[in-house]
């Protein structure tokens, strides 16, 4: 069992335009497929982990989301970056009622640990909102919140109480395998910053 990284996709890997449907939409952030390709090299599965409720809300269509989806990784691999495995969560609570893969729900998760031999005490789980580190406390890994201009402030605080704040996702990632290569050290995350 190998620690594996879980990221959200709008707002920390593309940018988040509000229901990202349409691939002339798709715009990765600076720095973003990079950090990937970091982690690609120190042998750590990534998994995109998001929640698509427009699906449910009719805002867009399965054949949309697969397109965007594709054009993410289109983008992140002409870069050289490469994403393992994709789940998505296409339910929205007040229209298809509870599920178990809306985040932070953690079927989705699971399922990617599952699939590609992760164990989920040992990995990263970054996103730009709460719902994507609280996955991390339930199973006891590590969750950094990389705010964006979606971000809530009071998530933000939150985050820095109980999780961990990286300014990006480069950060959250060099943080990450800094303290996996230095897992005795002091300040394992030292890269990253506690929000103040
Ligand atoms: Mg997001
Ligand atoms: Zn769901």
């Amino acid at each position: 069992m190998r620690a594996g990284a879980f990221l959200d996709r709008d707002g920390t890997i593309n940018v988040d335009t509000h229901h990202v449907s349409r691939v002339e939409d798709v715009h990765l952030i600076a720095g973003a497929a990079a950090a990937i390709a970091a982690l690609n090299a120190a042998g750590v599965p990534v998994v995109i982990v998001t929640n698509q409720g427009g699906i449910a809300r009719g805002y867009f269509t399965e054949d949309d989301y697969a397109r965007v989806r594709d054009r993410v990784l289109q983008l992140l691999a002409a870069e050289g970056a490469r994403v393992d495995a994709v789940y998505h969560c296409p339910h929205y609570p007040s229209v298809t009622g509870p599920c178990d893969c809306r985040k932070p729900g953690l079927r989705n998760y699971e399922r990617g640990a599952a699939a590609l031999g992760l164990d989920l005490a040992q990995s990263l789980f970054v996103g730009d909102r709460i719902t994507d580190v609280l996955p991390a406390a339930a199973v006891g890994g590590t969750g950094v919140l990389v705010p964006s201009a979606h971000t809530a402030a009071e998530d933000v605080a939150r985050a820095g109480r109980e999780h961990l704040v990286a300014p990006t996702l480069g950060d959250a990632v060099r943080g990450f395998l800094s303290g996996r290569r230095d897992p005795g050290g002091i300040h394992p995350m030292a890269p990253t910053r506690r929000h103040p």
